[in-house]
């Protein structure tokens, strides 16, 4: 690809002097599970996100399952997610032995429609996962409002949204505990998988301190089952590094997202841009995602990837349509917003070393695809 979706390559050959020292001193002491870094790291990621705690774990999906089980949520448990998320959203719920409920989706930000959520709920309604889509916020006073209603634990998927704002706080700080992935991807991303909890609860963090190594804390002393689910110190030492840069690179991604917001202008009848919402103070932009009527996504993506433009799709098939829920009997249809999203929405090349003459080609090819 001339200019791919996501690379990675570019913020390490910025970083790689304080990268390569990084990993260098962990791999000279030799601490490479729970090692120096990752306190560290967890004291700063909860300081940027606004918590008293951060639990660092294997990966955004044990963030997610962990958080749940430290909380109770389980067997017998109903959680209302979003039909239109990466599958680890449900999936994390599965994994945690409670049900997952889909919710259809706000046409406009693609996150958790409140209506559908009230609709939802039933007397088995345990918790529920707005998840922070694209770098935006979920609605959350609505989510709040739903939560105090009917006495749901709120469980924030904040795998796309280190960073983001929204008016009534800091993405991760608006529920019971929040679940951040460092896939290397991500706005904030390792290299390697990682993930971690963040929580006010100070007897959460302590539970997700043991159940992320075998139920323990003193070594050989088990008092209940956990797994192993550690953010290795390699990784918390390179998420150090990165951290202390991640507000400099969403403030870069929404200067990429802005222009391609007065590029996409000219287009506007066909391509519609993303709708910030009036709910959000700061959009981080994990990716940027327009939206194609008229049948053409297909065809235009093809287009794209013939012209060596790395667009994607987030997310071709909706959760409640994936052959892993299969059996909960869902059909096309039952969630209208989240599949007509599945077939329309498209994504362009989004990270925060884009120049502005790269999302022009970009544009440019974009509007040759149309045709
Ligand atoms: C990436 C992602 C996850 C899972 O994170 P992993 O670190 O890959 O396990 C969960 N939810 C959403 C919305 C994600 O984008």
């Amino acid at each position: 690809m001339t200019i791919p979706l996501v690379d990675l390559g570019a913020q390490y050959r910025d970083l790689r002097v304080e990268i390569d020292a990084a990993i260098a001193a962990v791999l000279g002491r030799g601490d490479f599970i729970l090692g120096r870094e990752v306190g560290a790291f967890e004291a700063a990621f909860a300081a940027f996100v606004g918590t008293r705690h951060c639990v660092g774990v294997a990966s955004g999906t044990d963030a997610l399952r962990l958080a749940m089980v430290g909380l109770g949520v389980g067997p017998g448990d109903e959680v209302l997610v979003p039909a239109n998320s990466f599958i680890a959203t449900a999936l994390a719920v599965s994994e945690a032995g409670a049900t997952p409920v889909f919710v259809d989706v706000d046409p406009k930000t693609y996150t958790i429609d409140a209506d559908c959520a009230r609709r939802a709920v039933t007397p088995r309604s345990r918790a529920v996962v707005p998840v922070h889509l694209y770098g935006q916020p979920a609605d959350m006073e609505e989510i709040l409002a739903l939560s105090g209603k009917h006495n749901l634990i709120i469980i924030e998927d904040a795998a796309q949204a280190h960073g983001a704002v929204h008016h009534l706080g800091r993405v991760g700080t608006l529920g019971a505990a929040s679940g951040f992935s460092f896939y290397p991807g991500k706005n904030l991303g390792a290299y390697g998988d990682a993930g971690a909890v963040a929580t006010d609860d100070e007897a959460l963090a302590d539970h997700l301190r043991k159940l992320r190594n075998w139920g323990s804390t003193v070594k050989y002393e088990h008092p209940e089952r956990g797994c192993n689910s550690r953010l290795d110190t390699i990784q918390a030492a390179v998420l150090l590094v990165k951290l202390r840069h991640l507000e400099d690179a969403n403030a870069r991604r929404r200067t990429v997202a802005g222009w391609y917001d007065d590029m996409l202008e000219s287009l506007a009848d066909r391509v519609q841009r993303p709708i910030v919402a009036d709910w959000t103070r700061e959009h981080v932009y994990h990716l940027y995602v327009v939206r194609l009527r008229d049948g053409v996504r297909d065809m235009v993506l093809h287009r794209l990837h013939a012209a060596g433009i790395g667009a994607g799709v987030h997310y071709p098939t909706p959760i409640h349509l994936q052959g892993a829920y299969a059996a909960m009997g869902h059909r096309p249809g039952d969630y209208p917003e989240a599949e007509a999203a599945a077939r329309e929405v498209l994504s362009l090349p989004m990270y925060p070393e884009l120049t502005r003459d790269q999302v022009a080609q970009v544009v440019r090819a974009l509007e040759a695809a149309l045709g």
